[in-house]
């Protein structure tokens, strides 16, 4: 079964809790203009924006639903101050401490222009992303498709999508690479290239100290796979699900620089 099928088999419950879903039957509903948010509004309500939506989007939402818990969300959306560099939600909107270390390091700096994920890593997002990745529901990432796409849409436009690859073994573990689905989602609107192949994967990042990430010069678990003259001068996007502290799209960013990209950044879902 195809995911747009799953999607069609959805429709009027919602695809995480299986509550119901308002049937919206305008005429562009039934002309296949509109596609319908997957999610209740009670869980669309716990995915806060980082990034204000447009101002219609946010118009419609308040007419979705006038519970406290979406009417927050809103608030947090349009009043959240973030990162310029990485999109970590913080009071002041210069670069985090982090963002600056990266910059002032002689092996880091350059390798990322910026980072913008869509939401914050609440505890719902970190549930939802745990069901989506472990538990094999990979038809959970078609809920962050409107944003995904619009965001790329205002940030990236010429840019190329390159997916963060899973090692081989990873890959076959997992079923799937959660990368490559969102990806493919952005395939409707920008070209995407599977640029990149990854050789080692290395122990999981928030368990390493900002000291070890910073000196850990030496490994290169990510190789290119195209030639650089697919590279030269391009600008880069890397998609991926979560944003930690940045080693891996940096990790990831090293062979599209070295072969002459002009540019690379990170879309990611969540920043943790
Ligand atoms: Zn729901
Ligand atoms: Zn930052």
């Amino acid at each position: 079964m195809k995911l747009t099928d799953l999607y069609a088999a959805s429709d009027e419950i919602c695809l995480y809790c299986a509550g119901p879903r308002p049937a919206r039957r305008t005429l562009a509903d039934l002309l296949g203009l509109n596609r319908p948010d997957p999610l209740c509004a009670e869980c669309r309500s716990q995915l806060p924006l980082l990034h204000a939506a447009p101002k219609t989007s946010t118009a419609k939402a308040s007419a979705r639903t006038t519970s406290a818990a979406h009417l927050s969300a809103i608030a947090h959306a349009t009043h959240a101050t973030t990162c310029p560099t990485c999109s970590r939600p913080q009071p002041h909107a210069t670069p985090c401490n982090d963002c600056r270390r990266w910059s002032e390091s002689a092996h880091w700096h350059d390798l990322i222009t910026h980072n913008i994920s869509l939401y914050a890593y609440n505890d719902f997002l970190k549930d939802y992303i745990a069901r989506w990745k472990y538990r094999g529901d990979a038809v959970l990432a078609t809920a962050f498709r409107h944003d995904l796409l619009r965001t790329y849409r205002k940030h990236f436009d010429r840019s190329i999508a390159v997916p963060i690859p899973l090692s081989t073994e990873r890959h076959s573990e997992r079923g799937f690479n959660q990368s490559e689905q969102l990806t493919d989602i952005i395939a409707a609107v920008a070209p995407t290239r599977h640029y990149l192949t990854r050789t080692s994967h290395e122990q999981k990042q928030s368990k390493r100290s900002r000291h070890s990430r910073l000196h850990d010069t030496t490994s290169r678990p990510f190789e290119l796979a195209a030639h650089p003259e697919q590279i030269h001068a391009k600008h880069f996007v890397l998609i991926d699900d979560i944003y930690t502290t940045g080693l891996t799209v940096r990790k990831a960013a090293r062979p599209l620089i070295e072969a002459g990209a002009a540019s690379v950044a990170a879309l990611t879902v969540a920043r943790s």
